[in-house]
């Protein structure tokens, strides 16, 4: 049976790299893509940023690639988040031999919970002087997460993760979700330490090499792994995985990027990436294997985009990844 994948490239550059990392899954296996709108332009052209029709079939697909949307991107990926039933985002920050990176040796990938926090939380104005936000931790929502860790870290070549969480000070929120990960993890048998976040923001940039797998809550999540991504060399570079229930959606962490939209020029990196984490997901085990070879093999000596210091266009690169597959 051919699965069906949802392509919403989106505005900006996600409609030069979606493609891109579509032809890249063209070839590597038969799939059925079908397009769908999301974004700013489809909300100027029809008012509505998420058309029902592109919510019904992210949530139907066996598996969505999404580019990137504008000024609407909350409107857009919060509730197609949603439409899978994307309970973690898998955010891997590696550096790539041959990219300038801050912190070379950096291989850590991030689970960061995708359905509460302070995410979830209702803020309220209560007065002139005086706005609140409340923050939501469920034992169900942490014991999934904390499931999905152990499976992640058992199938893998780790054999253990990190829970990053502020529990010394956000002793019922962060304490519950600490308690209930380490838990889970204890009744699986594996193997979990713990840090405190903000003493993770210092260990992550002086040493790396620390830390494998980490899950973290909702915001520190966010947080963090954008703060990985900074020492690894750069955005262009990192593909995403927000894993739901029944299916699943994959996008680079990068933008619109407006400033060299319709150039041709981005970096199809991290929509390849993307790809790639998609085709794992879909148990195309092998072929994914081989997408991240190759790709890593461009970025080693092959044509570079100019925010890697190269002059190629987003096809060149496209190419280059696909010759050697
Ligand atoms: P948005 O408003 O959609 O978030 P943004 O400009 O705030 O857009 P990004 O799209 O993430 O944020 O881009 C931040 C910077 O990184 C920009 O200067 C952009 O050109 C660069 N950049 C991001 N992604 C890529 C890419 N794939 N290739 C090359 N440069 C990129
Ligand atoms: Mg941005």
């Amino acid at each position: 049976m051919t699965e069906e994948i949802a392509v919403i490239p989106g505005d900006g550059i996600g409609t030069e790299v979606t493609p891109a990392a579509v032809e890249v899954l063209e070839a590597v296996g038969e799939f059925e893509f079908v397009q769908a709108e999301a974004g700013d332009a489809v909300k100027d052209e029809t008012g509505e940023a998420l058309p029902e029709a592109t919510y019904e079939l992210a949530a139907s697909a066996d598996a969505t690639l999404f580019g990137a949307a504008g000024e609407t991107a909350a409107d857009v990926i919060i509730p197609l988040r949603e439409a899978v039933g994307s309970f973690v985002n898998v955010r891997p920050a590696r550096a790539y031999p041959g990219v300038d990176a801050l912190r070379p040796e950096t291989d850590i990938v991030f689970l960061r919970e995708n359905t509460e926090g302070v995410y979830a939380g209702h803020e309220s104005r209560l007065s002139d002087d005086l706005s609140t936000l409340t923050r939501v931790v469920t034992s169900s929502a942490s014991e999934r997460l904390a499931e999905f860790a152990c499976e992640f870290v058992e199938g893998d070549e780790y054999d253990e993760f990190t829970v990053a969480h502020k529990a010394n000070v956000m002793r019922e929120t962060d304490g519950r979700f600490r308690e209930t990960v380490l838990g889970v993890a204890d009744e699986r048998g594996v193997e979990a330490d713990e840090v405190l976040m903000d003493a993770f923001a210092t260990h992550v940039c002086l040493d790396p090499e620390k830390f494998d797998v980490v899950v973290c809550p909702n915001l520190a999540g966010d947080v963090l792994s954008d703060l990985a991504a900074g020492l690894v060399g750069g955005l262009g570079l990192l593909p995403s995985a927000n894993i739901g229930t029944e299916n699943a959606l994959f996008e680079p962490v990068h933008g619109t990027a407006p400033d060299i939209a319709g150039e041709g020029v981005a970096n199809p990196t991290a929509a390849i990436l993307s790809a790639a984490m998609l085709l794992d997901h879909l148990g195309y085990t092998e072929e994914s294997a081989r997408v991240d070879e190759a790709v890593t093999s461009v970025l080693e000596d092959g044509p570079r985009t100019a925010d890697l210091g190269g002059e190629a266009s987003t096809e060149d690169v496209t190419s280059a990844v696909i010759d050697r597959l």
